[in-house]
């Protein structure tokens, strides 16, 4: 990997050679550890000087082998994780942490943990629902992951040391969310599909590494001649998965500007910080299971009486995705884009729901689904050409 590229170009370089730069932090003597989701809190690894490595699939690699370990209707986005590893890709990795983030990434984990051997594994249960008592239960999970992980790196993991990790993550939340302070603008100051790239690169590289990366493209895109398209449709993108740059590029290249999202390879990780707590588990335990605002976790209304009699569905809508309207009104959004991988029902469930909440803003919408490879997003095309019409 080339040494002097800086800024987006360096990005782009990892985004395409992400491998390359994880065996590089091998050879200079660090360990690699995998994830698939945002789920593991990646504060700890830091914390003990371990890589954190997100695992992606591969839509332009034909699945062959995991159908040995999961069903054919399954998440496609994880059956090419599993494919990937089964043939080898992820030999590199000195471990993996699986989260039960969604019952399709749990079954894979313990498929995982079985068909592509690391020196380290570890299973994180999470609950799915926000309260008192299952913050606990997630701290719980936290404490017994922090002991075989200090087992693994053969480190004790201190509490300042993980104060300190905190403070590095949530240092590149706020470089994060800056990069999309840049997008309010119009033209926004920086693409959709050059956002994903960064936000990729960042997940293959320690924390610290990215913080300079994304300091090195927010002075680059402020300085640069804006090349995106003015008075263009403004839009969010909202779902499961967007782990290739091909959709967002659809998207954009249709004649619309990508100004925001709510995705896993997006804002999500980043919306909010880890509060530094006396004991830094209660925090990291209180952000992952209330603050990252994925459909996995049901967050029920506040004030809202469950009985079924007296259900209030405009409460429930609020609560869940009262967030999205903040969204919608800081980026000025014209239209949302919700889209999912096929057989996704974590987020397909949630589709009419979302649909429901953004109308009620005034927002049009469209649902895009496609099976997780190339071919299956050129027909997407149509559909988004027709959708920036009708919003004109
Ligand atoms: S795309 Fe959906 S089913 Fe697949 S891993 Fe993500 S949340 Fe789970």
């Amino acid at each position: 990997m080339s040494e002097d590229s800086r800024g987006l170009a360096r990005a782009r370089d990892i985004y395409d050679n992400r491998e390359q730069r994880a065996k590089e932090f091998k050879q200079g003597g660090k360990k690699v550890v995998g994830y698939m989701c945002i789920y593991p809190p990646l504060e700890m690894l830091t914390a003990l000087d371990l890589v954190p490595y997100r695992v992606f699939g591969d839509m332009r690699e034909a699945i062959t082998e995991a159908d040995r370990g999961l069903p054919v209707a399954f998440c496609p986005f994880v059956r090419s994780c599993l494919d990937l590893g089964m043939k080898g890709e992820f030999g590199f990795l000195d471990g993996m942490v699986a989260t039960h983030s969604c019952d399709a990434i749990e079954k894979t984990a313990h498929v995982w943990e079985h068909a592509v051997s690391h020196p380290y594994f570890h299973f994180i249960e999470i609950p799915t629902k926000v309260n008192a008592r299952a913050e606990e239960v997630f701290k719980g999970e936290l404490e017994a992951f922090k002991k075989t992980l200090e087992a693994f790196a053969e480190h004790e993991l201190t509490s300042e040391k993980l104060k300190k990790a905190i403070g590095i993550h949530n240092e590149q939340r706020a470089l994060v969310r800056e990069l999309y302070g840049l997008r309010k603008a119009d033209p926004p100051v920086i693409s959709g599909s050059e956002t994903l790239v960064v936000l990729k690169a960042l997940m293959s590289v320690p924390a610290d590494e990215g913080n300079e990366l994304l300091k090195e493209v927010l002075a680059e895109v402020k300085a640069r001649e804006n090349p995106l398209k003015k008075d263009a449709p403004r839009l969010l993108v909202w779902g499961s998965i967007v782990d290739d740059v091909s959709l967002i590029e659809l998207i954009e290249n249709a004649g619309s500007n990508v100004v925001v999202d709510d995705t896993c390879v997006g804002s999500r990780a980043f919306w909010k910080d880890v509060r530094v707590t006396d004991d830094p588990l209660d925090g990291l335990a209180h952000h992952y299971l209330a603050d990252i605002k994925c459909a996995r976790t049901f967050f029920e209304a506040e004030g809202s009486d469950r009985g079924e009699a007296t259900k209030d569905y405009a409460l429930d809508l609020e609560s869940r995705f009262g967030y999205l309207k903040e969204m919608a009104e800081g980026w000025h959004v014209d239209g949302v884009i919700l889209q999912s991988v096929k057989y996704c029902d974590t987020h397909g469930f949630d589709v009419p729901d979302v649909r429901n909440y953004v109308t009620s803003l005034g927002l049009p919408s469209t649902y895009l689904e496609h099976d997780y490879t190339e071919g299956s997003l050129a027909p997407l095309k149509t559909r988004v050409q027709g959708f920036l019409e009708m919003i004109g």
